[in-house]
């Protein structure tokens, strides 16, 4: 059994060696052509386009989201998914790598389905648009995309090698505030100050922060305070986010921060409404069993990875995924440690030599992986019994 994986992940990892350049060039085609959230048509087609080319039952345009898609192959259980992203940010073209994403994905597909006829069960590359603006998988995930998978996994570019990723569950909230225009001089006191509402709610947030978790974030900005000095504002806006380790948390905090706008909406008089974005973020659920089959493939291709302790970054709607089924979102080193996600210069290392063997290695590992949760039922229980057991 143990000769048979090592032939099948053998193979695997000769399958993504011989398309390598296709990856390669497909994977620059997406960083020189920048989409950003659901605006991903040229990504989306080409991914869709190449997937076909190769074979895979390619269904375009899936739960609603033109740019969304699923590429199958094999047949029935047990199901392990490839996630790609592929969209852009404003201003920084590829500056989080979802060109690695998408292109890895569709490389482990490709190194899986090579061999699910031997193993049994199907692979799939779901193409989930709009990471960074929307949270696709939210949407999706509403829609069943995931239901039925006993595995999914999604390997992001970074500056380091970490399997075990701690994402926090976001919340994002818009508030405005309400007031009454008025001569600021020479009838101030006739006016109601929305402007004064929104920077008292601002202090308050930043005053709670002292008394939250050190892992929990609350974060945002004014994007209406006032037209004109002469004027009491009657409105004011901005946007903020509330992040925490864990979804029960995220509640706790976001009840704390609408307390601080209320006691700003109290203090001036103005009126205060407020929405929760629809599509929050769930806390990133890493299943360790998964995780650790990763870690063990990913070191034989001399990466080795140290982050069990590593503190929770940004957020994901990875996480929502993970709170339906099994599910790994590690990351791959590309960069530098210095450089950050988000940024001109980790767009440019997403196009560099280290980001084609980031690609290339995050392939190999979860095509290996796939493997492993496909011919190994003692795997799946382990996995299927932490998933149930996790909160
Ligand atoms: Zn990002
Ligand atoms: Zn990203």
């Amino acid at each position: 059994m143990t000769d048979d994986r090592e032939r099948l992940k053998a193979l695997a990892a000769e399958e993504v060696e011989a398309h390598r350049q296709e990856f390669i060039e497909l994977s620059l085609r997406i960083h020189d052509y920048p989409e950003t959230a659901l605006q991903e048509e040229k990504a989306s087609a080409w991914l869709c386009d190449y997937l076909e080319s190769q074979g895979f039952q390619v269904e375009r345009g899936v739960c609603g989201l033109p740019t969304a898609f699923r590429a199958t192959a094999g047949r029935g259980e047990p199901r392990v998914a490839f996630l790609a992203e592929y969209d852009a940010l404003p201003g920084v073209g590829h500056g989080c790598g979802h060109n690695i994403i998408a292109v890895s994905a569709v490389a482990a597909g490709l190194g899986a389905r090579r061999v699910v006829d031997s193993t049994g069960g199907s692979v799939c590359v779901i193409g989930t648009p709009a990471e960074e603006a929307v949270g696709g998988k939210v949407l999706m995930a509403r829609q069943g995309a995931f239901d039925g998978l006993d595995a999914a996994m999604l390997s992001h570019p970074g500056s380091r090698d970490t399997v075990y990723s701690r994402a926090l569950a976001c919340a994002s909230l818009e508030v405005e505030f309400f007031g009454k225009e008025s001569h600021a001089a020479a009838r101030p006191e006739a006016g109601i100050n929305a402007l004064d509402a929104l920077v008292l709610a601002y202090n308050a947030v930043a005053a709670l922060r002292q008394h939250i978790r050190s892992s929990a974030r609350v974060h945002g900005v004014i994007t209406d305070g006032g037209q004109v000095a002469n004027v009491v504002p009657d409105h004011s806006a901005g946007n903020f986010m509330v992040r925490a380790e864990d979804d029960a948390y995220l509640e706790e905090m976001k009840a704390k921060v609408i307390a601080c706008f209320e006691a700003g909406a109290r203090a001036s008089g103005a009126r205060l409404e407020y929405r929760w974005s629809e599509n929050q973020l769930a806390a990133m659920r890493t299943n360790r069993s998964l995780a650790d089959a990763f870690r063990a493939n990913l070191s034989t291709l001399g990466r080795q990875t140290s982050d069990r302790a590593s503190r929770a970054t940004g957020s994901t709607d990875m996480g929502n995924v993970s709170a339906l089924v099994p599910a790994i979102h590690p990351t791959i080193a590309v960069a530098p440690p210095e450089v950050s996600v988000h940024t001109r210069e980790f767009a440019a290392c997403a196009a560099s030599e280290d980001g084609h063997r980031g690609l290339l290695d995050a392939a190999r590992a979860m095509a290996m992986t796939a493997i492993d949760v496909l011919i190994d039922p003692d795997l799946r229980r382990r996995m299927k019994e932490e998933f149930l057991a996790s909160p």
